[in-house]
């Protein structure tokens, strides 16, 4: 009988709950509630490095490079992300990745959609790639959400997604380790796919979280050695510098 009521009776009788806190939210059209909904936004709505999405303030916007990338040889070009690392952006992404709630593929997915679109380089995007893992921690966790988000973002970006890149060497995770001791850990782990020639492709690089962008930069450099003309990345989730220490162990 339910499945032959009119949707927004079956609303009214079973108002959707938001995706975010559980509670019953009263606008079906989107998934969050409105205090949910309000809390992303001001966790998106902080200025950013166009180079590194490190929080910034506007001024660094316009030079186009924090004062951390300034005088840096980067590999990537440019970072878009949706928000900055806080409380319910952060247990999204967690509850996506760690609690099995896939379906929160569409929302982190469409938000880093968003993200990409507003990016000047957007329209030189030819390709997609995810930053992969390796083969040891996919077979202990089926579910991969860099690539499950890279190919959910390839889709609505009407762009292919390739899987060129493979990790080669897995390493200790990268939580709880120095910038240093990051950059090292990722160093010589990344691969280009034997046979793959990337002839000055432009490609956009799609990760759940950046935080010193050690395992991007590594990422970037073997795209870059393997014939990627450019490099750029999306990220759900940046780890900015206002964190304190215990914040930063704690993020993915
Ligand atoms: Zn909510
Ligand atoms: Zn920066």
């Amino acid at each position: 009988m339910i499945a032959s009521l009119p949707c927004s009776l079956v609303e009214l009788v079973f108002p959707p709950r938001c995706i975010a806190c559980g509670t019953w939210r009263h606008d079906g059209a989107d998934p969050l509630c409105s205090e949910c909904r309000e809390a992303i936004n001001r966790e998106c709505a902080v200025p950013t490095c166009p180079t590194c999405a490190a929080p910034v303030s506007p001024y660094e916007v316009s030079l186009g490079r924090c004062g951390q990338c300034r005088g840096r040889s980067l590999r990537i070009a440019g970072t878009v992300r949706v928000g900055i690392y806080r409380d319910l952006l952060g247990q999204l992404l967690r509850a996506y990745k760690y609690h099995g709630r896939e379906e929160l593929a569409h929302l982190l997915g469409g938000w880093l959609a968003e993200a990409i679109e507003t990016a000047p380089w957007r329209d030189r995007i030819e390709a997609v790639v995810s930053v992969p893992t390796h083969w040891k921690r996919r077979f202990n966790r089926p579910f991969h959400a860099a690539d499950a988000l890279a190919s959910y973002v390839a889709r609505k970006e009407s762009l292919p997604h390739v899987s060129i890149l493979r990790r080669v060497r897995a390493g200790p995770r990268q939580i709880g380790l120095s910038d240093t001791e990051r950059a090292a850990n990722v160093r010589g782990a990344f691969a280009i796919r034997k046979g793959v020639v990337l002839r000055d492709a432009r490609v956009l690089l799609i990760d759940d979280v950046r935080t010193t962008g050690a395992t991007l930069e590594e990422c970037a450099k073997v795209l870059r050695r393997g014939g990627a003309e450019e490099v750029y990345a999306a990220v759900v989730l940046r780890v900015g510098s206002a964190h304190s220490k215990s914040k930063i162990l704690s993020a993915i």
